[in-house]
């Protein structure tokens, strides 16, 4: 802002912090059209079944290319998202697109959606969820949706609520980073779900005896519930075998597959490639 100043001089005041901040508010602005400008876009990353090695389904990841700064990770915008409000209509843009993209998937494989604690939290989600897939006709029993601990931190009759709501509509349930938060175990078991994903952060320190023995634990506790239990971030290829060994029943990660457009290797472009 330019004002004059004592003895007729000019000065522009706090020109770095208006730039800073105009820069923000645009790029809150681009990130609000990102989904209708097609600068938004879901990638997917396969899981296996580590029982039978087949591809049990995927799990939409956003991706955002800017014009101007290229490529911006989740890890920066998710969080802008959160803050802004804007992650309500950009999860709600992923849940419509990733539910259209998934009925060209093999008939019984998984589409796994992460839902920011907002949305979860949010009036009348169950309602928007349900008329996404009535809109669009993916079977409630496909759909996974991904809530991180954080999320679920707030021990209350309405958290409960929700994850029942949502369970009897047919909808599965995957505990997100499991392990990272600050949660009673106790606590999380007490939670309806289908699935806990835990975290890339134990998966790398499986050679850790005393992190071992926890996971075999959590794993036991969750077989014997019924409950799937993903291990996250396995990158290498020995890494498939160790948590196969330890009881996982899938496993996320750039060993098993790295996110992309489709995530399910076309029939046609398989048997092309069959030596006969
Ligand atoms: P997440 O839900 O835990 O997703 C898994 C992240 O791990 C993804 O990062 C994936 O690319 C990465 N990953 C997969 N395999 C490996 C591996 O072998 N090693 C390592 N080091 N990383 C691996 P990405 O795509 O950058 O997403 C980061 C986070 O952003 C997600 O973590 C999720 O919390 C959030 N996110 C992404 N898309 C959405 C979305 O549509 N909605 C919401 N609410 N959050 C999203
Ligand atoms: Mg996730
Ligand atoms: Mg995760
Ligand atoms: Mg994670």
């Amino acid at each position: 802002r330019a004002k004059i100043e004592g003895r007729g001089r000019i000065a522009v005041h706090e020109p770095a912090l208006d730039e800073a901040t105009l820069e923000a508010s645009q790029l809150e602005l681009d990130l609000a059209s990102a989904p209708v400008t097609g600068q938004m876009r879901l990638d997917y990353q396969p899981f296996v079944d580590l029982r039978d090695g087949a591809l049990a389904g995927a799990e939409a990841l956003m991706r955002w290319r800017h014009p101007v700064r290229g490529d911006i990770g989740p890890a920066t915008f998710i969080p802008l998202a959160e803050s802004t409000g804007l992650i309500l209509p950009l999860g709600l843009w992923a849940l419509r697109s990733a539910c259209r993209a998934a009925l060209r998937w093999p008939p019984d494989a998984l589409l796994a959606v992460n839902i920011s604690a907002l949305q979860f939290h949010q009036r009348g989600f169950i309602t928007e969820v349900g008329r996404t897939l009535a809109e669009t006709g993916f079977p409630a029993e496909r759909l996974e949706l991904e809530i991180t601990e954080t999320a679920l931190m707030r021990d209350d009759p309405e958290t409960h609520g929700q994850l029942d709501a949502l369970i009897a509509s047919g909808i599965r349930i995957a505990l997100d980073d499991f392990g990272t938060g600050y949660s009673a175990l106790a606590y999380l078991a007490r939670l309806p779900h289908h699935r806990i994903k835990l975290d890339k952060s134990f998966v790398g320190d499986l050679a850790n005896p005393a992190t071992a023995e926890l996971i075999r634990a959590i794993i036991a506790q969750a077989r014997a519930n019924g409950v799937a239990v993903t291990a996250e971030g396995v990158e290498r290829p020995e890494q498939v075998e160790q948590v196969r060994a330890m009881g996982f029943t899938h496993a996320q990660g750039y060993a098993t597959g790295l996110p992309g457009p489709e995530p399910f290797p076309e029939p046609t472009r398989l048997s092309r490639q069959r030596p006969f």
